[in-house]
């Protein structure tokens, strides 16, 4: 990571003030919080679970200590089974802090990060993080997806003011951790062609800086997925610093756009389905993305693979289905609470015929600048799923318990599940959706 760029981010970042991702970040892990988030006296406490405790937050806890911080008795929950997002973990964390008067350093990847996120969002007060795993991108995100009563939510509460990654940790980490991180960072390459089209109607204006943050070291980060499965520290730099200037660029932009796009749709509902959730350790988000991106790096090349030019936009507008038709297509797909989700969040991007006919005109009128931009942020889908392979990701649907008849049934929900414009959207506007859906699958395709 450029220095240059984090400086940048963390400037117009809304909560995170120091960034350190390096080798020896633990060793000097103490001084570094002593200096920022312990300057003004307060005590720390730390929060980890028996593995993370192991891999770092013993260091932290005796080099916090040897700096003169004031160091409560640590929270360490058990390793096993592993510790779930729930508010009663996140409130057990809050009171603990209360009662020491103390500010939280979370030790750990997803989840203690994002308890102690909520713990500390609640209680108004900064918390700092320290990575144990490259396993995905919200390190430095605000907010936090937590389970209540069987639902999904993400509670709103700031970014870490600070955050610390030791290379040598996260490669010491589980190798399928590091191949989570790997399929929630290649992500970023069809999110990126799906935001070029979202900035070309103005729907989501393109912030520079979001841009580079996200997609300046995307390629390095990915480049060498064999030495990251072989746990190789120095490999991991790219990546860690990709993952974390994802979540800053969240920040910079306020809102997920710049890190995600329809390739996270498959994976939230595979979430909501409950996918892998039983399996010890749960299937991970970034494994289910590394499917959704392949996914939407394929729909990508079979959509390229027409001339958008030659669209008969008359047509397409004649065949346009009026909502009442979308809606109980919706209906006939989803289920209940998420039914009426779906139904609301399409019919923000859904437009009349004479918004078509001008969205489908400036999509035609700018592709001959537009579709070179996509071609340059996209690879191939058979080269990604190499990469994915190489890096210990899935690379095939039955790699995370799927037939690639579950992910073709995902391509029309994916499409409706989220408000937030994607290639899926624009398909169905020109009347291809159903057959690039088909064409995905069609013999000698990725999964066929
Ligand atoms: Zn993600």
């Amino acid at each position: 990571m450029t220095v240059d760029l984090l400086a940048r981010g963390l400037a117009q970042a809304s909560d995170t003030r120091l960034v350190d991702v390096g080798r020896g970040v633990l060793a000097r892990s103490g001084t570094v919080l002593a200096e920022t988030l312990f300057s003004t006296g307060r005590p720390a406490l730390v929060v980890a679970d028996e593995r993370t405790w192991n891999a770092a937050g013993r260091a932290v806890h005796a080099a916090l200590d040897a700096a003169g911080v004031e160091v409560a008795e640590p929270l360490v929950f058990p390793g096993h089974p592993v510790l779930y997002a729930a508010l009663e973990n996140s409130e057990a964390i809050r009171e603990r802090l209360r009662a020491a008067g103390a500010l939280g350093v979370a030790v750990g990847s997803g989840t203690i990060n994002d308890l102690v996120k909520l713990a500390s969002g609640d209680l108004e007060q900064p918390y700092a993080v320290v990575g144990t795993a490259a396993s995905m991108d919200g390190y430095s995100g605000f907010g936090a997806p937590m389970s209540s009563d069987g639902v999904k939510v993400t509670m709103p509460c700031p970014a870490p003011a600070v955050v610390l990654f030791d290379l040598d940790v996260a490669a010491a980490a589980p190798p399928g951790m590091v191949a989570s991180g790997y399929g929630d960072l290649s992500a970023k390459i069809p999110a990126g062609a799906d935001w070029i089209l979202s900035d070309a109607v103005g729907l989501d204006p393109i912030d520079p800086l979001a841009w580079e943050l996200v997609q300046s070291g995307v390629t390095e980060a990915l480049s060498q997925p064999r030495e990251l499965a072989a746990g190789n520290p120095d490999a991991y730099a790219g990546l860690v610093s990709g993952l974390v200037l994802s979540g800053l660029a969240m920040q910079v932009y306020r809102g997920t756009r710049p890190a995600s796009g329809a390739e996270h749709y498959f994976s939230h509902l595979w979430e909501l389905a409950h996918l892998g959730a039983d399996q010890d350790p749960p299937l991970s988000h970034g494994h289910k993305v590394a499917i959704g991106t392949l996914a939407m790096s394929a729909f990508y090349e079979c959509f390229l693979a027409r001339d958008l030019t030659s669209l008969d936009i008359d047509a397409a507008v004649a065949a346009w289905a009026p909502w009442e038709e979308v809606e109980a297509d919706i209906r006939a797909r989803f289920q209940g609470a998420l039914a009426d989700h779906a139904t609301a969040e399409t019919h923000v991007k859904y437009v009349d015929r004479a918004g078509l006919r001008q969205r489908l005109g400036t999509f035609v009128g700018h592709w001959a600048e537009l579709r070179p931009r996509l071609e340059k942020q996209l690879v191939p889908a058979r080269t990604l799923q190499r990469m994915l392979r190489d890096a210990g990701a899935p690379a095939v649907p039955e790699d995370i318990g799927l037939t690639a008849a579950d992910v073709k049934a995902t391509f029309p929900k994916a499409m409706y599940y989220r408000s937030r414009y994607t290639v899926l959207d624009l398909a169905r506007e020109a009347g291809w959706f159903d057959e690039l859906v088909d064409d995905v699958f069609a013999a000698g395709g990725l999964w066929s």
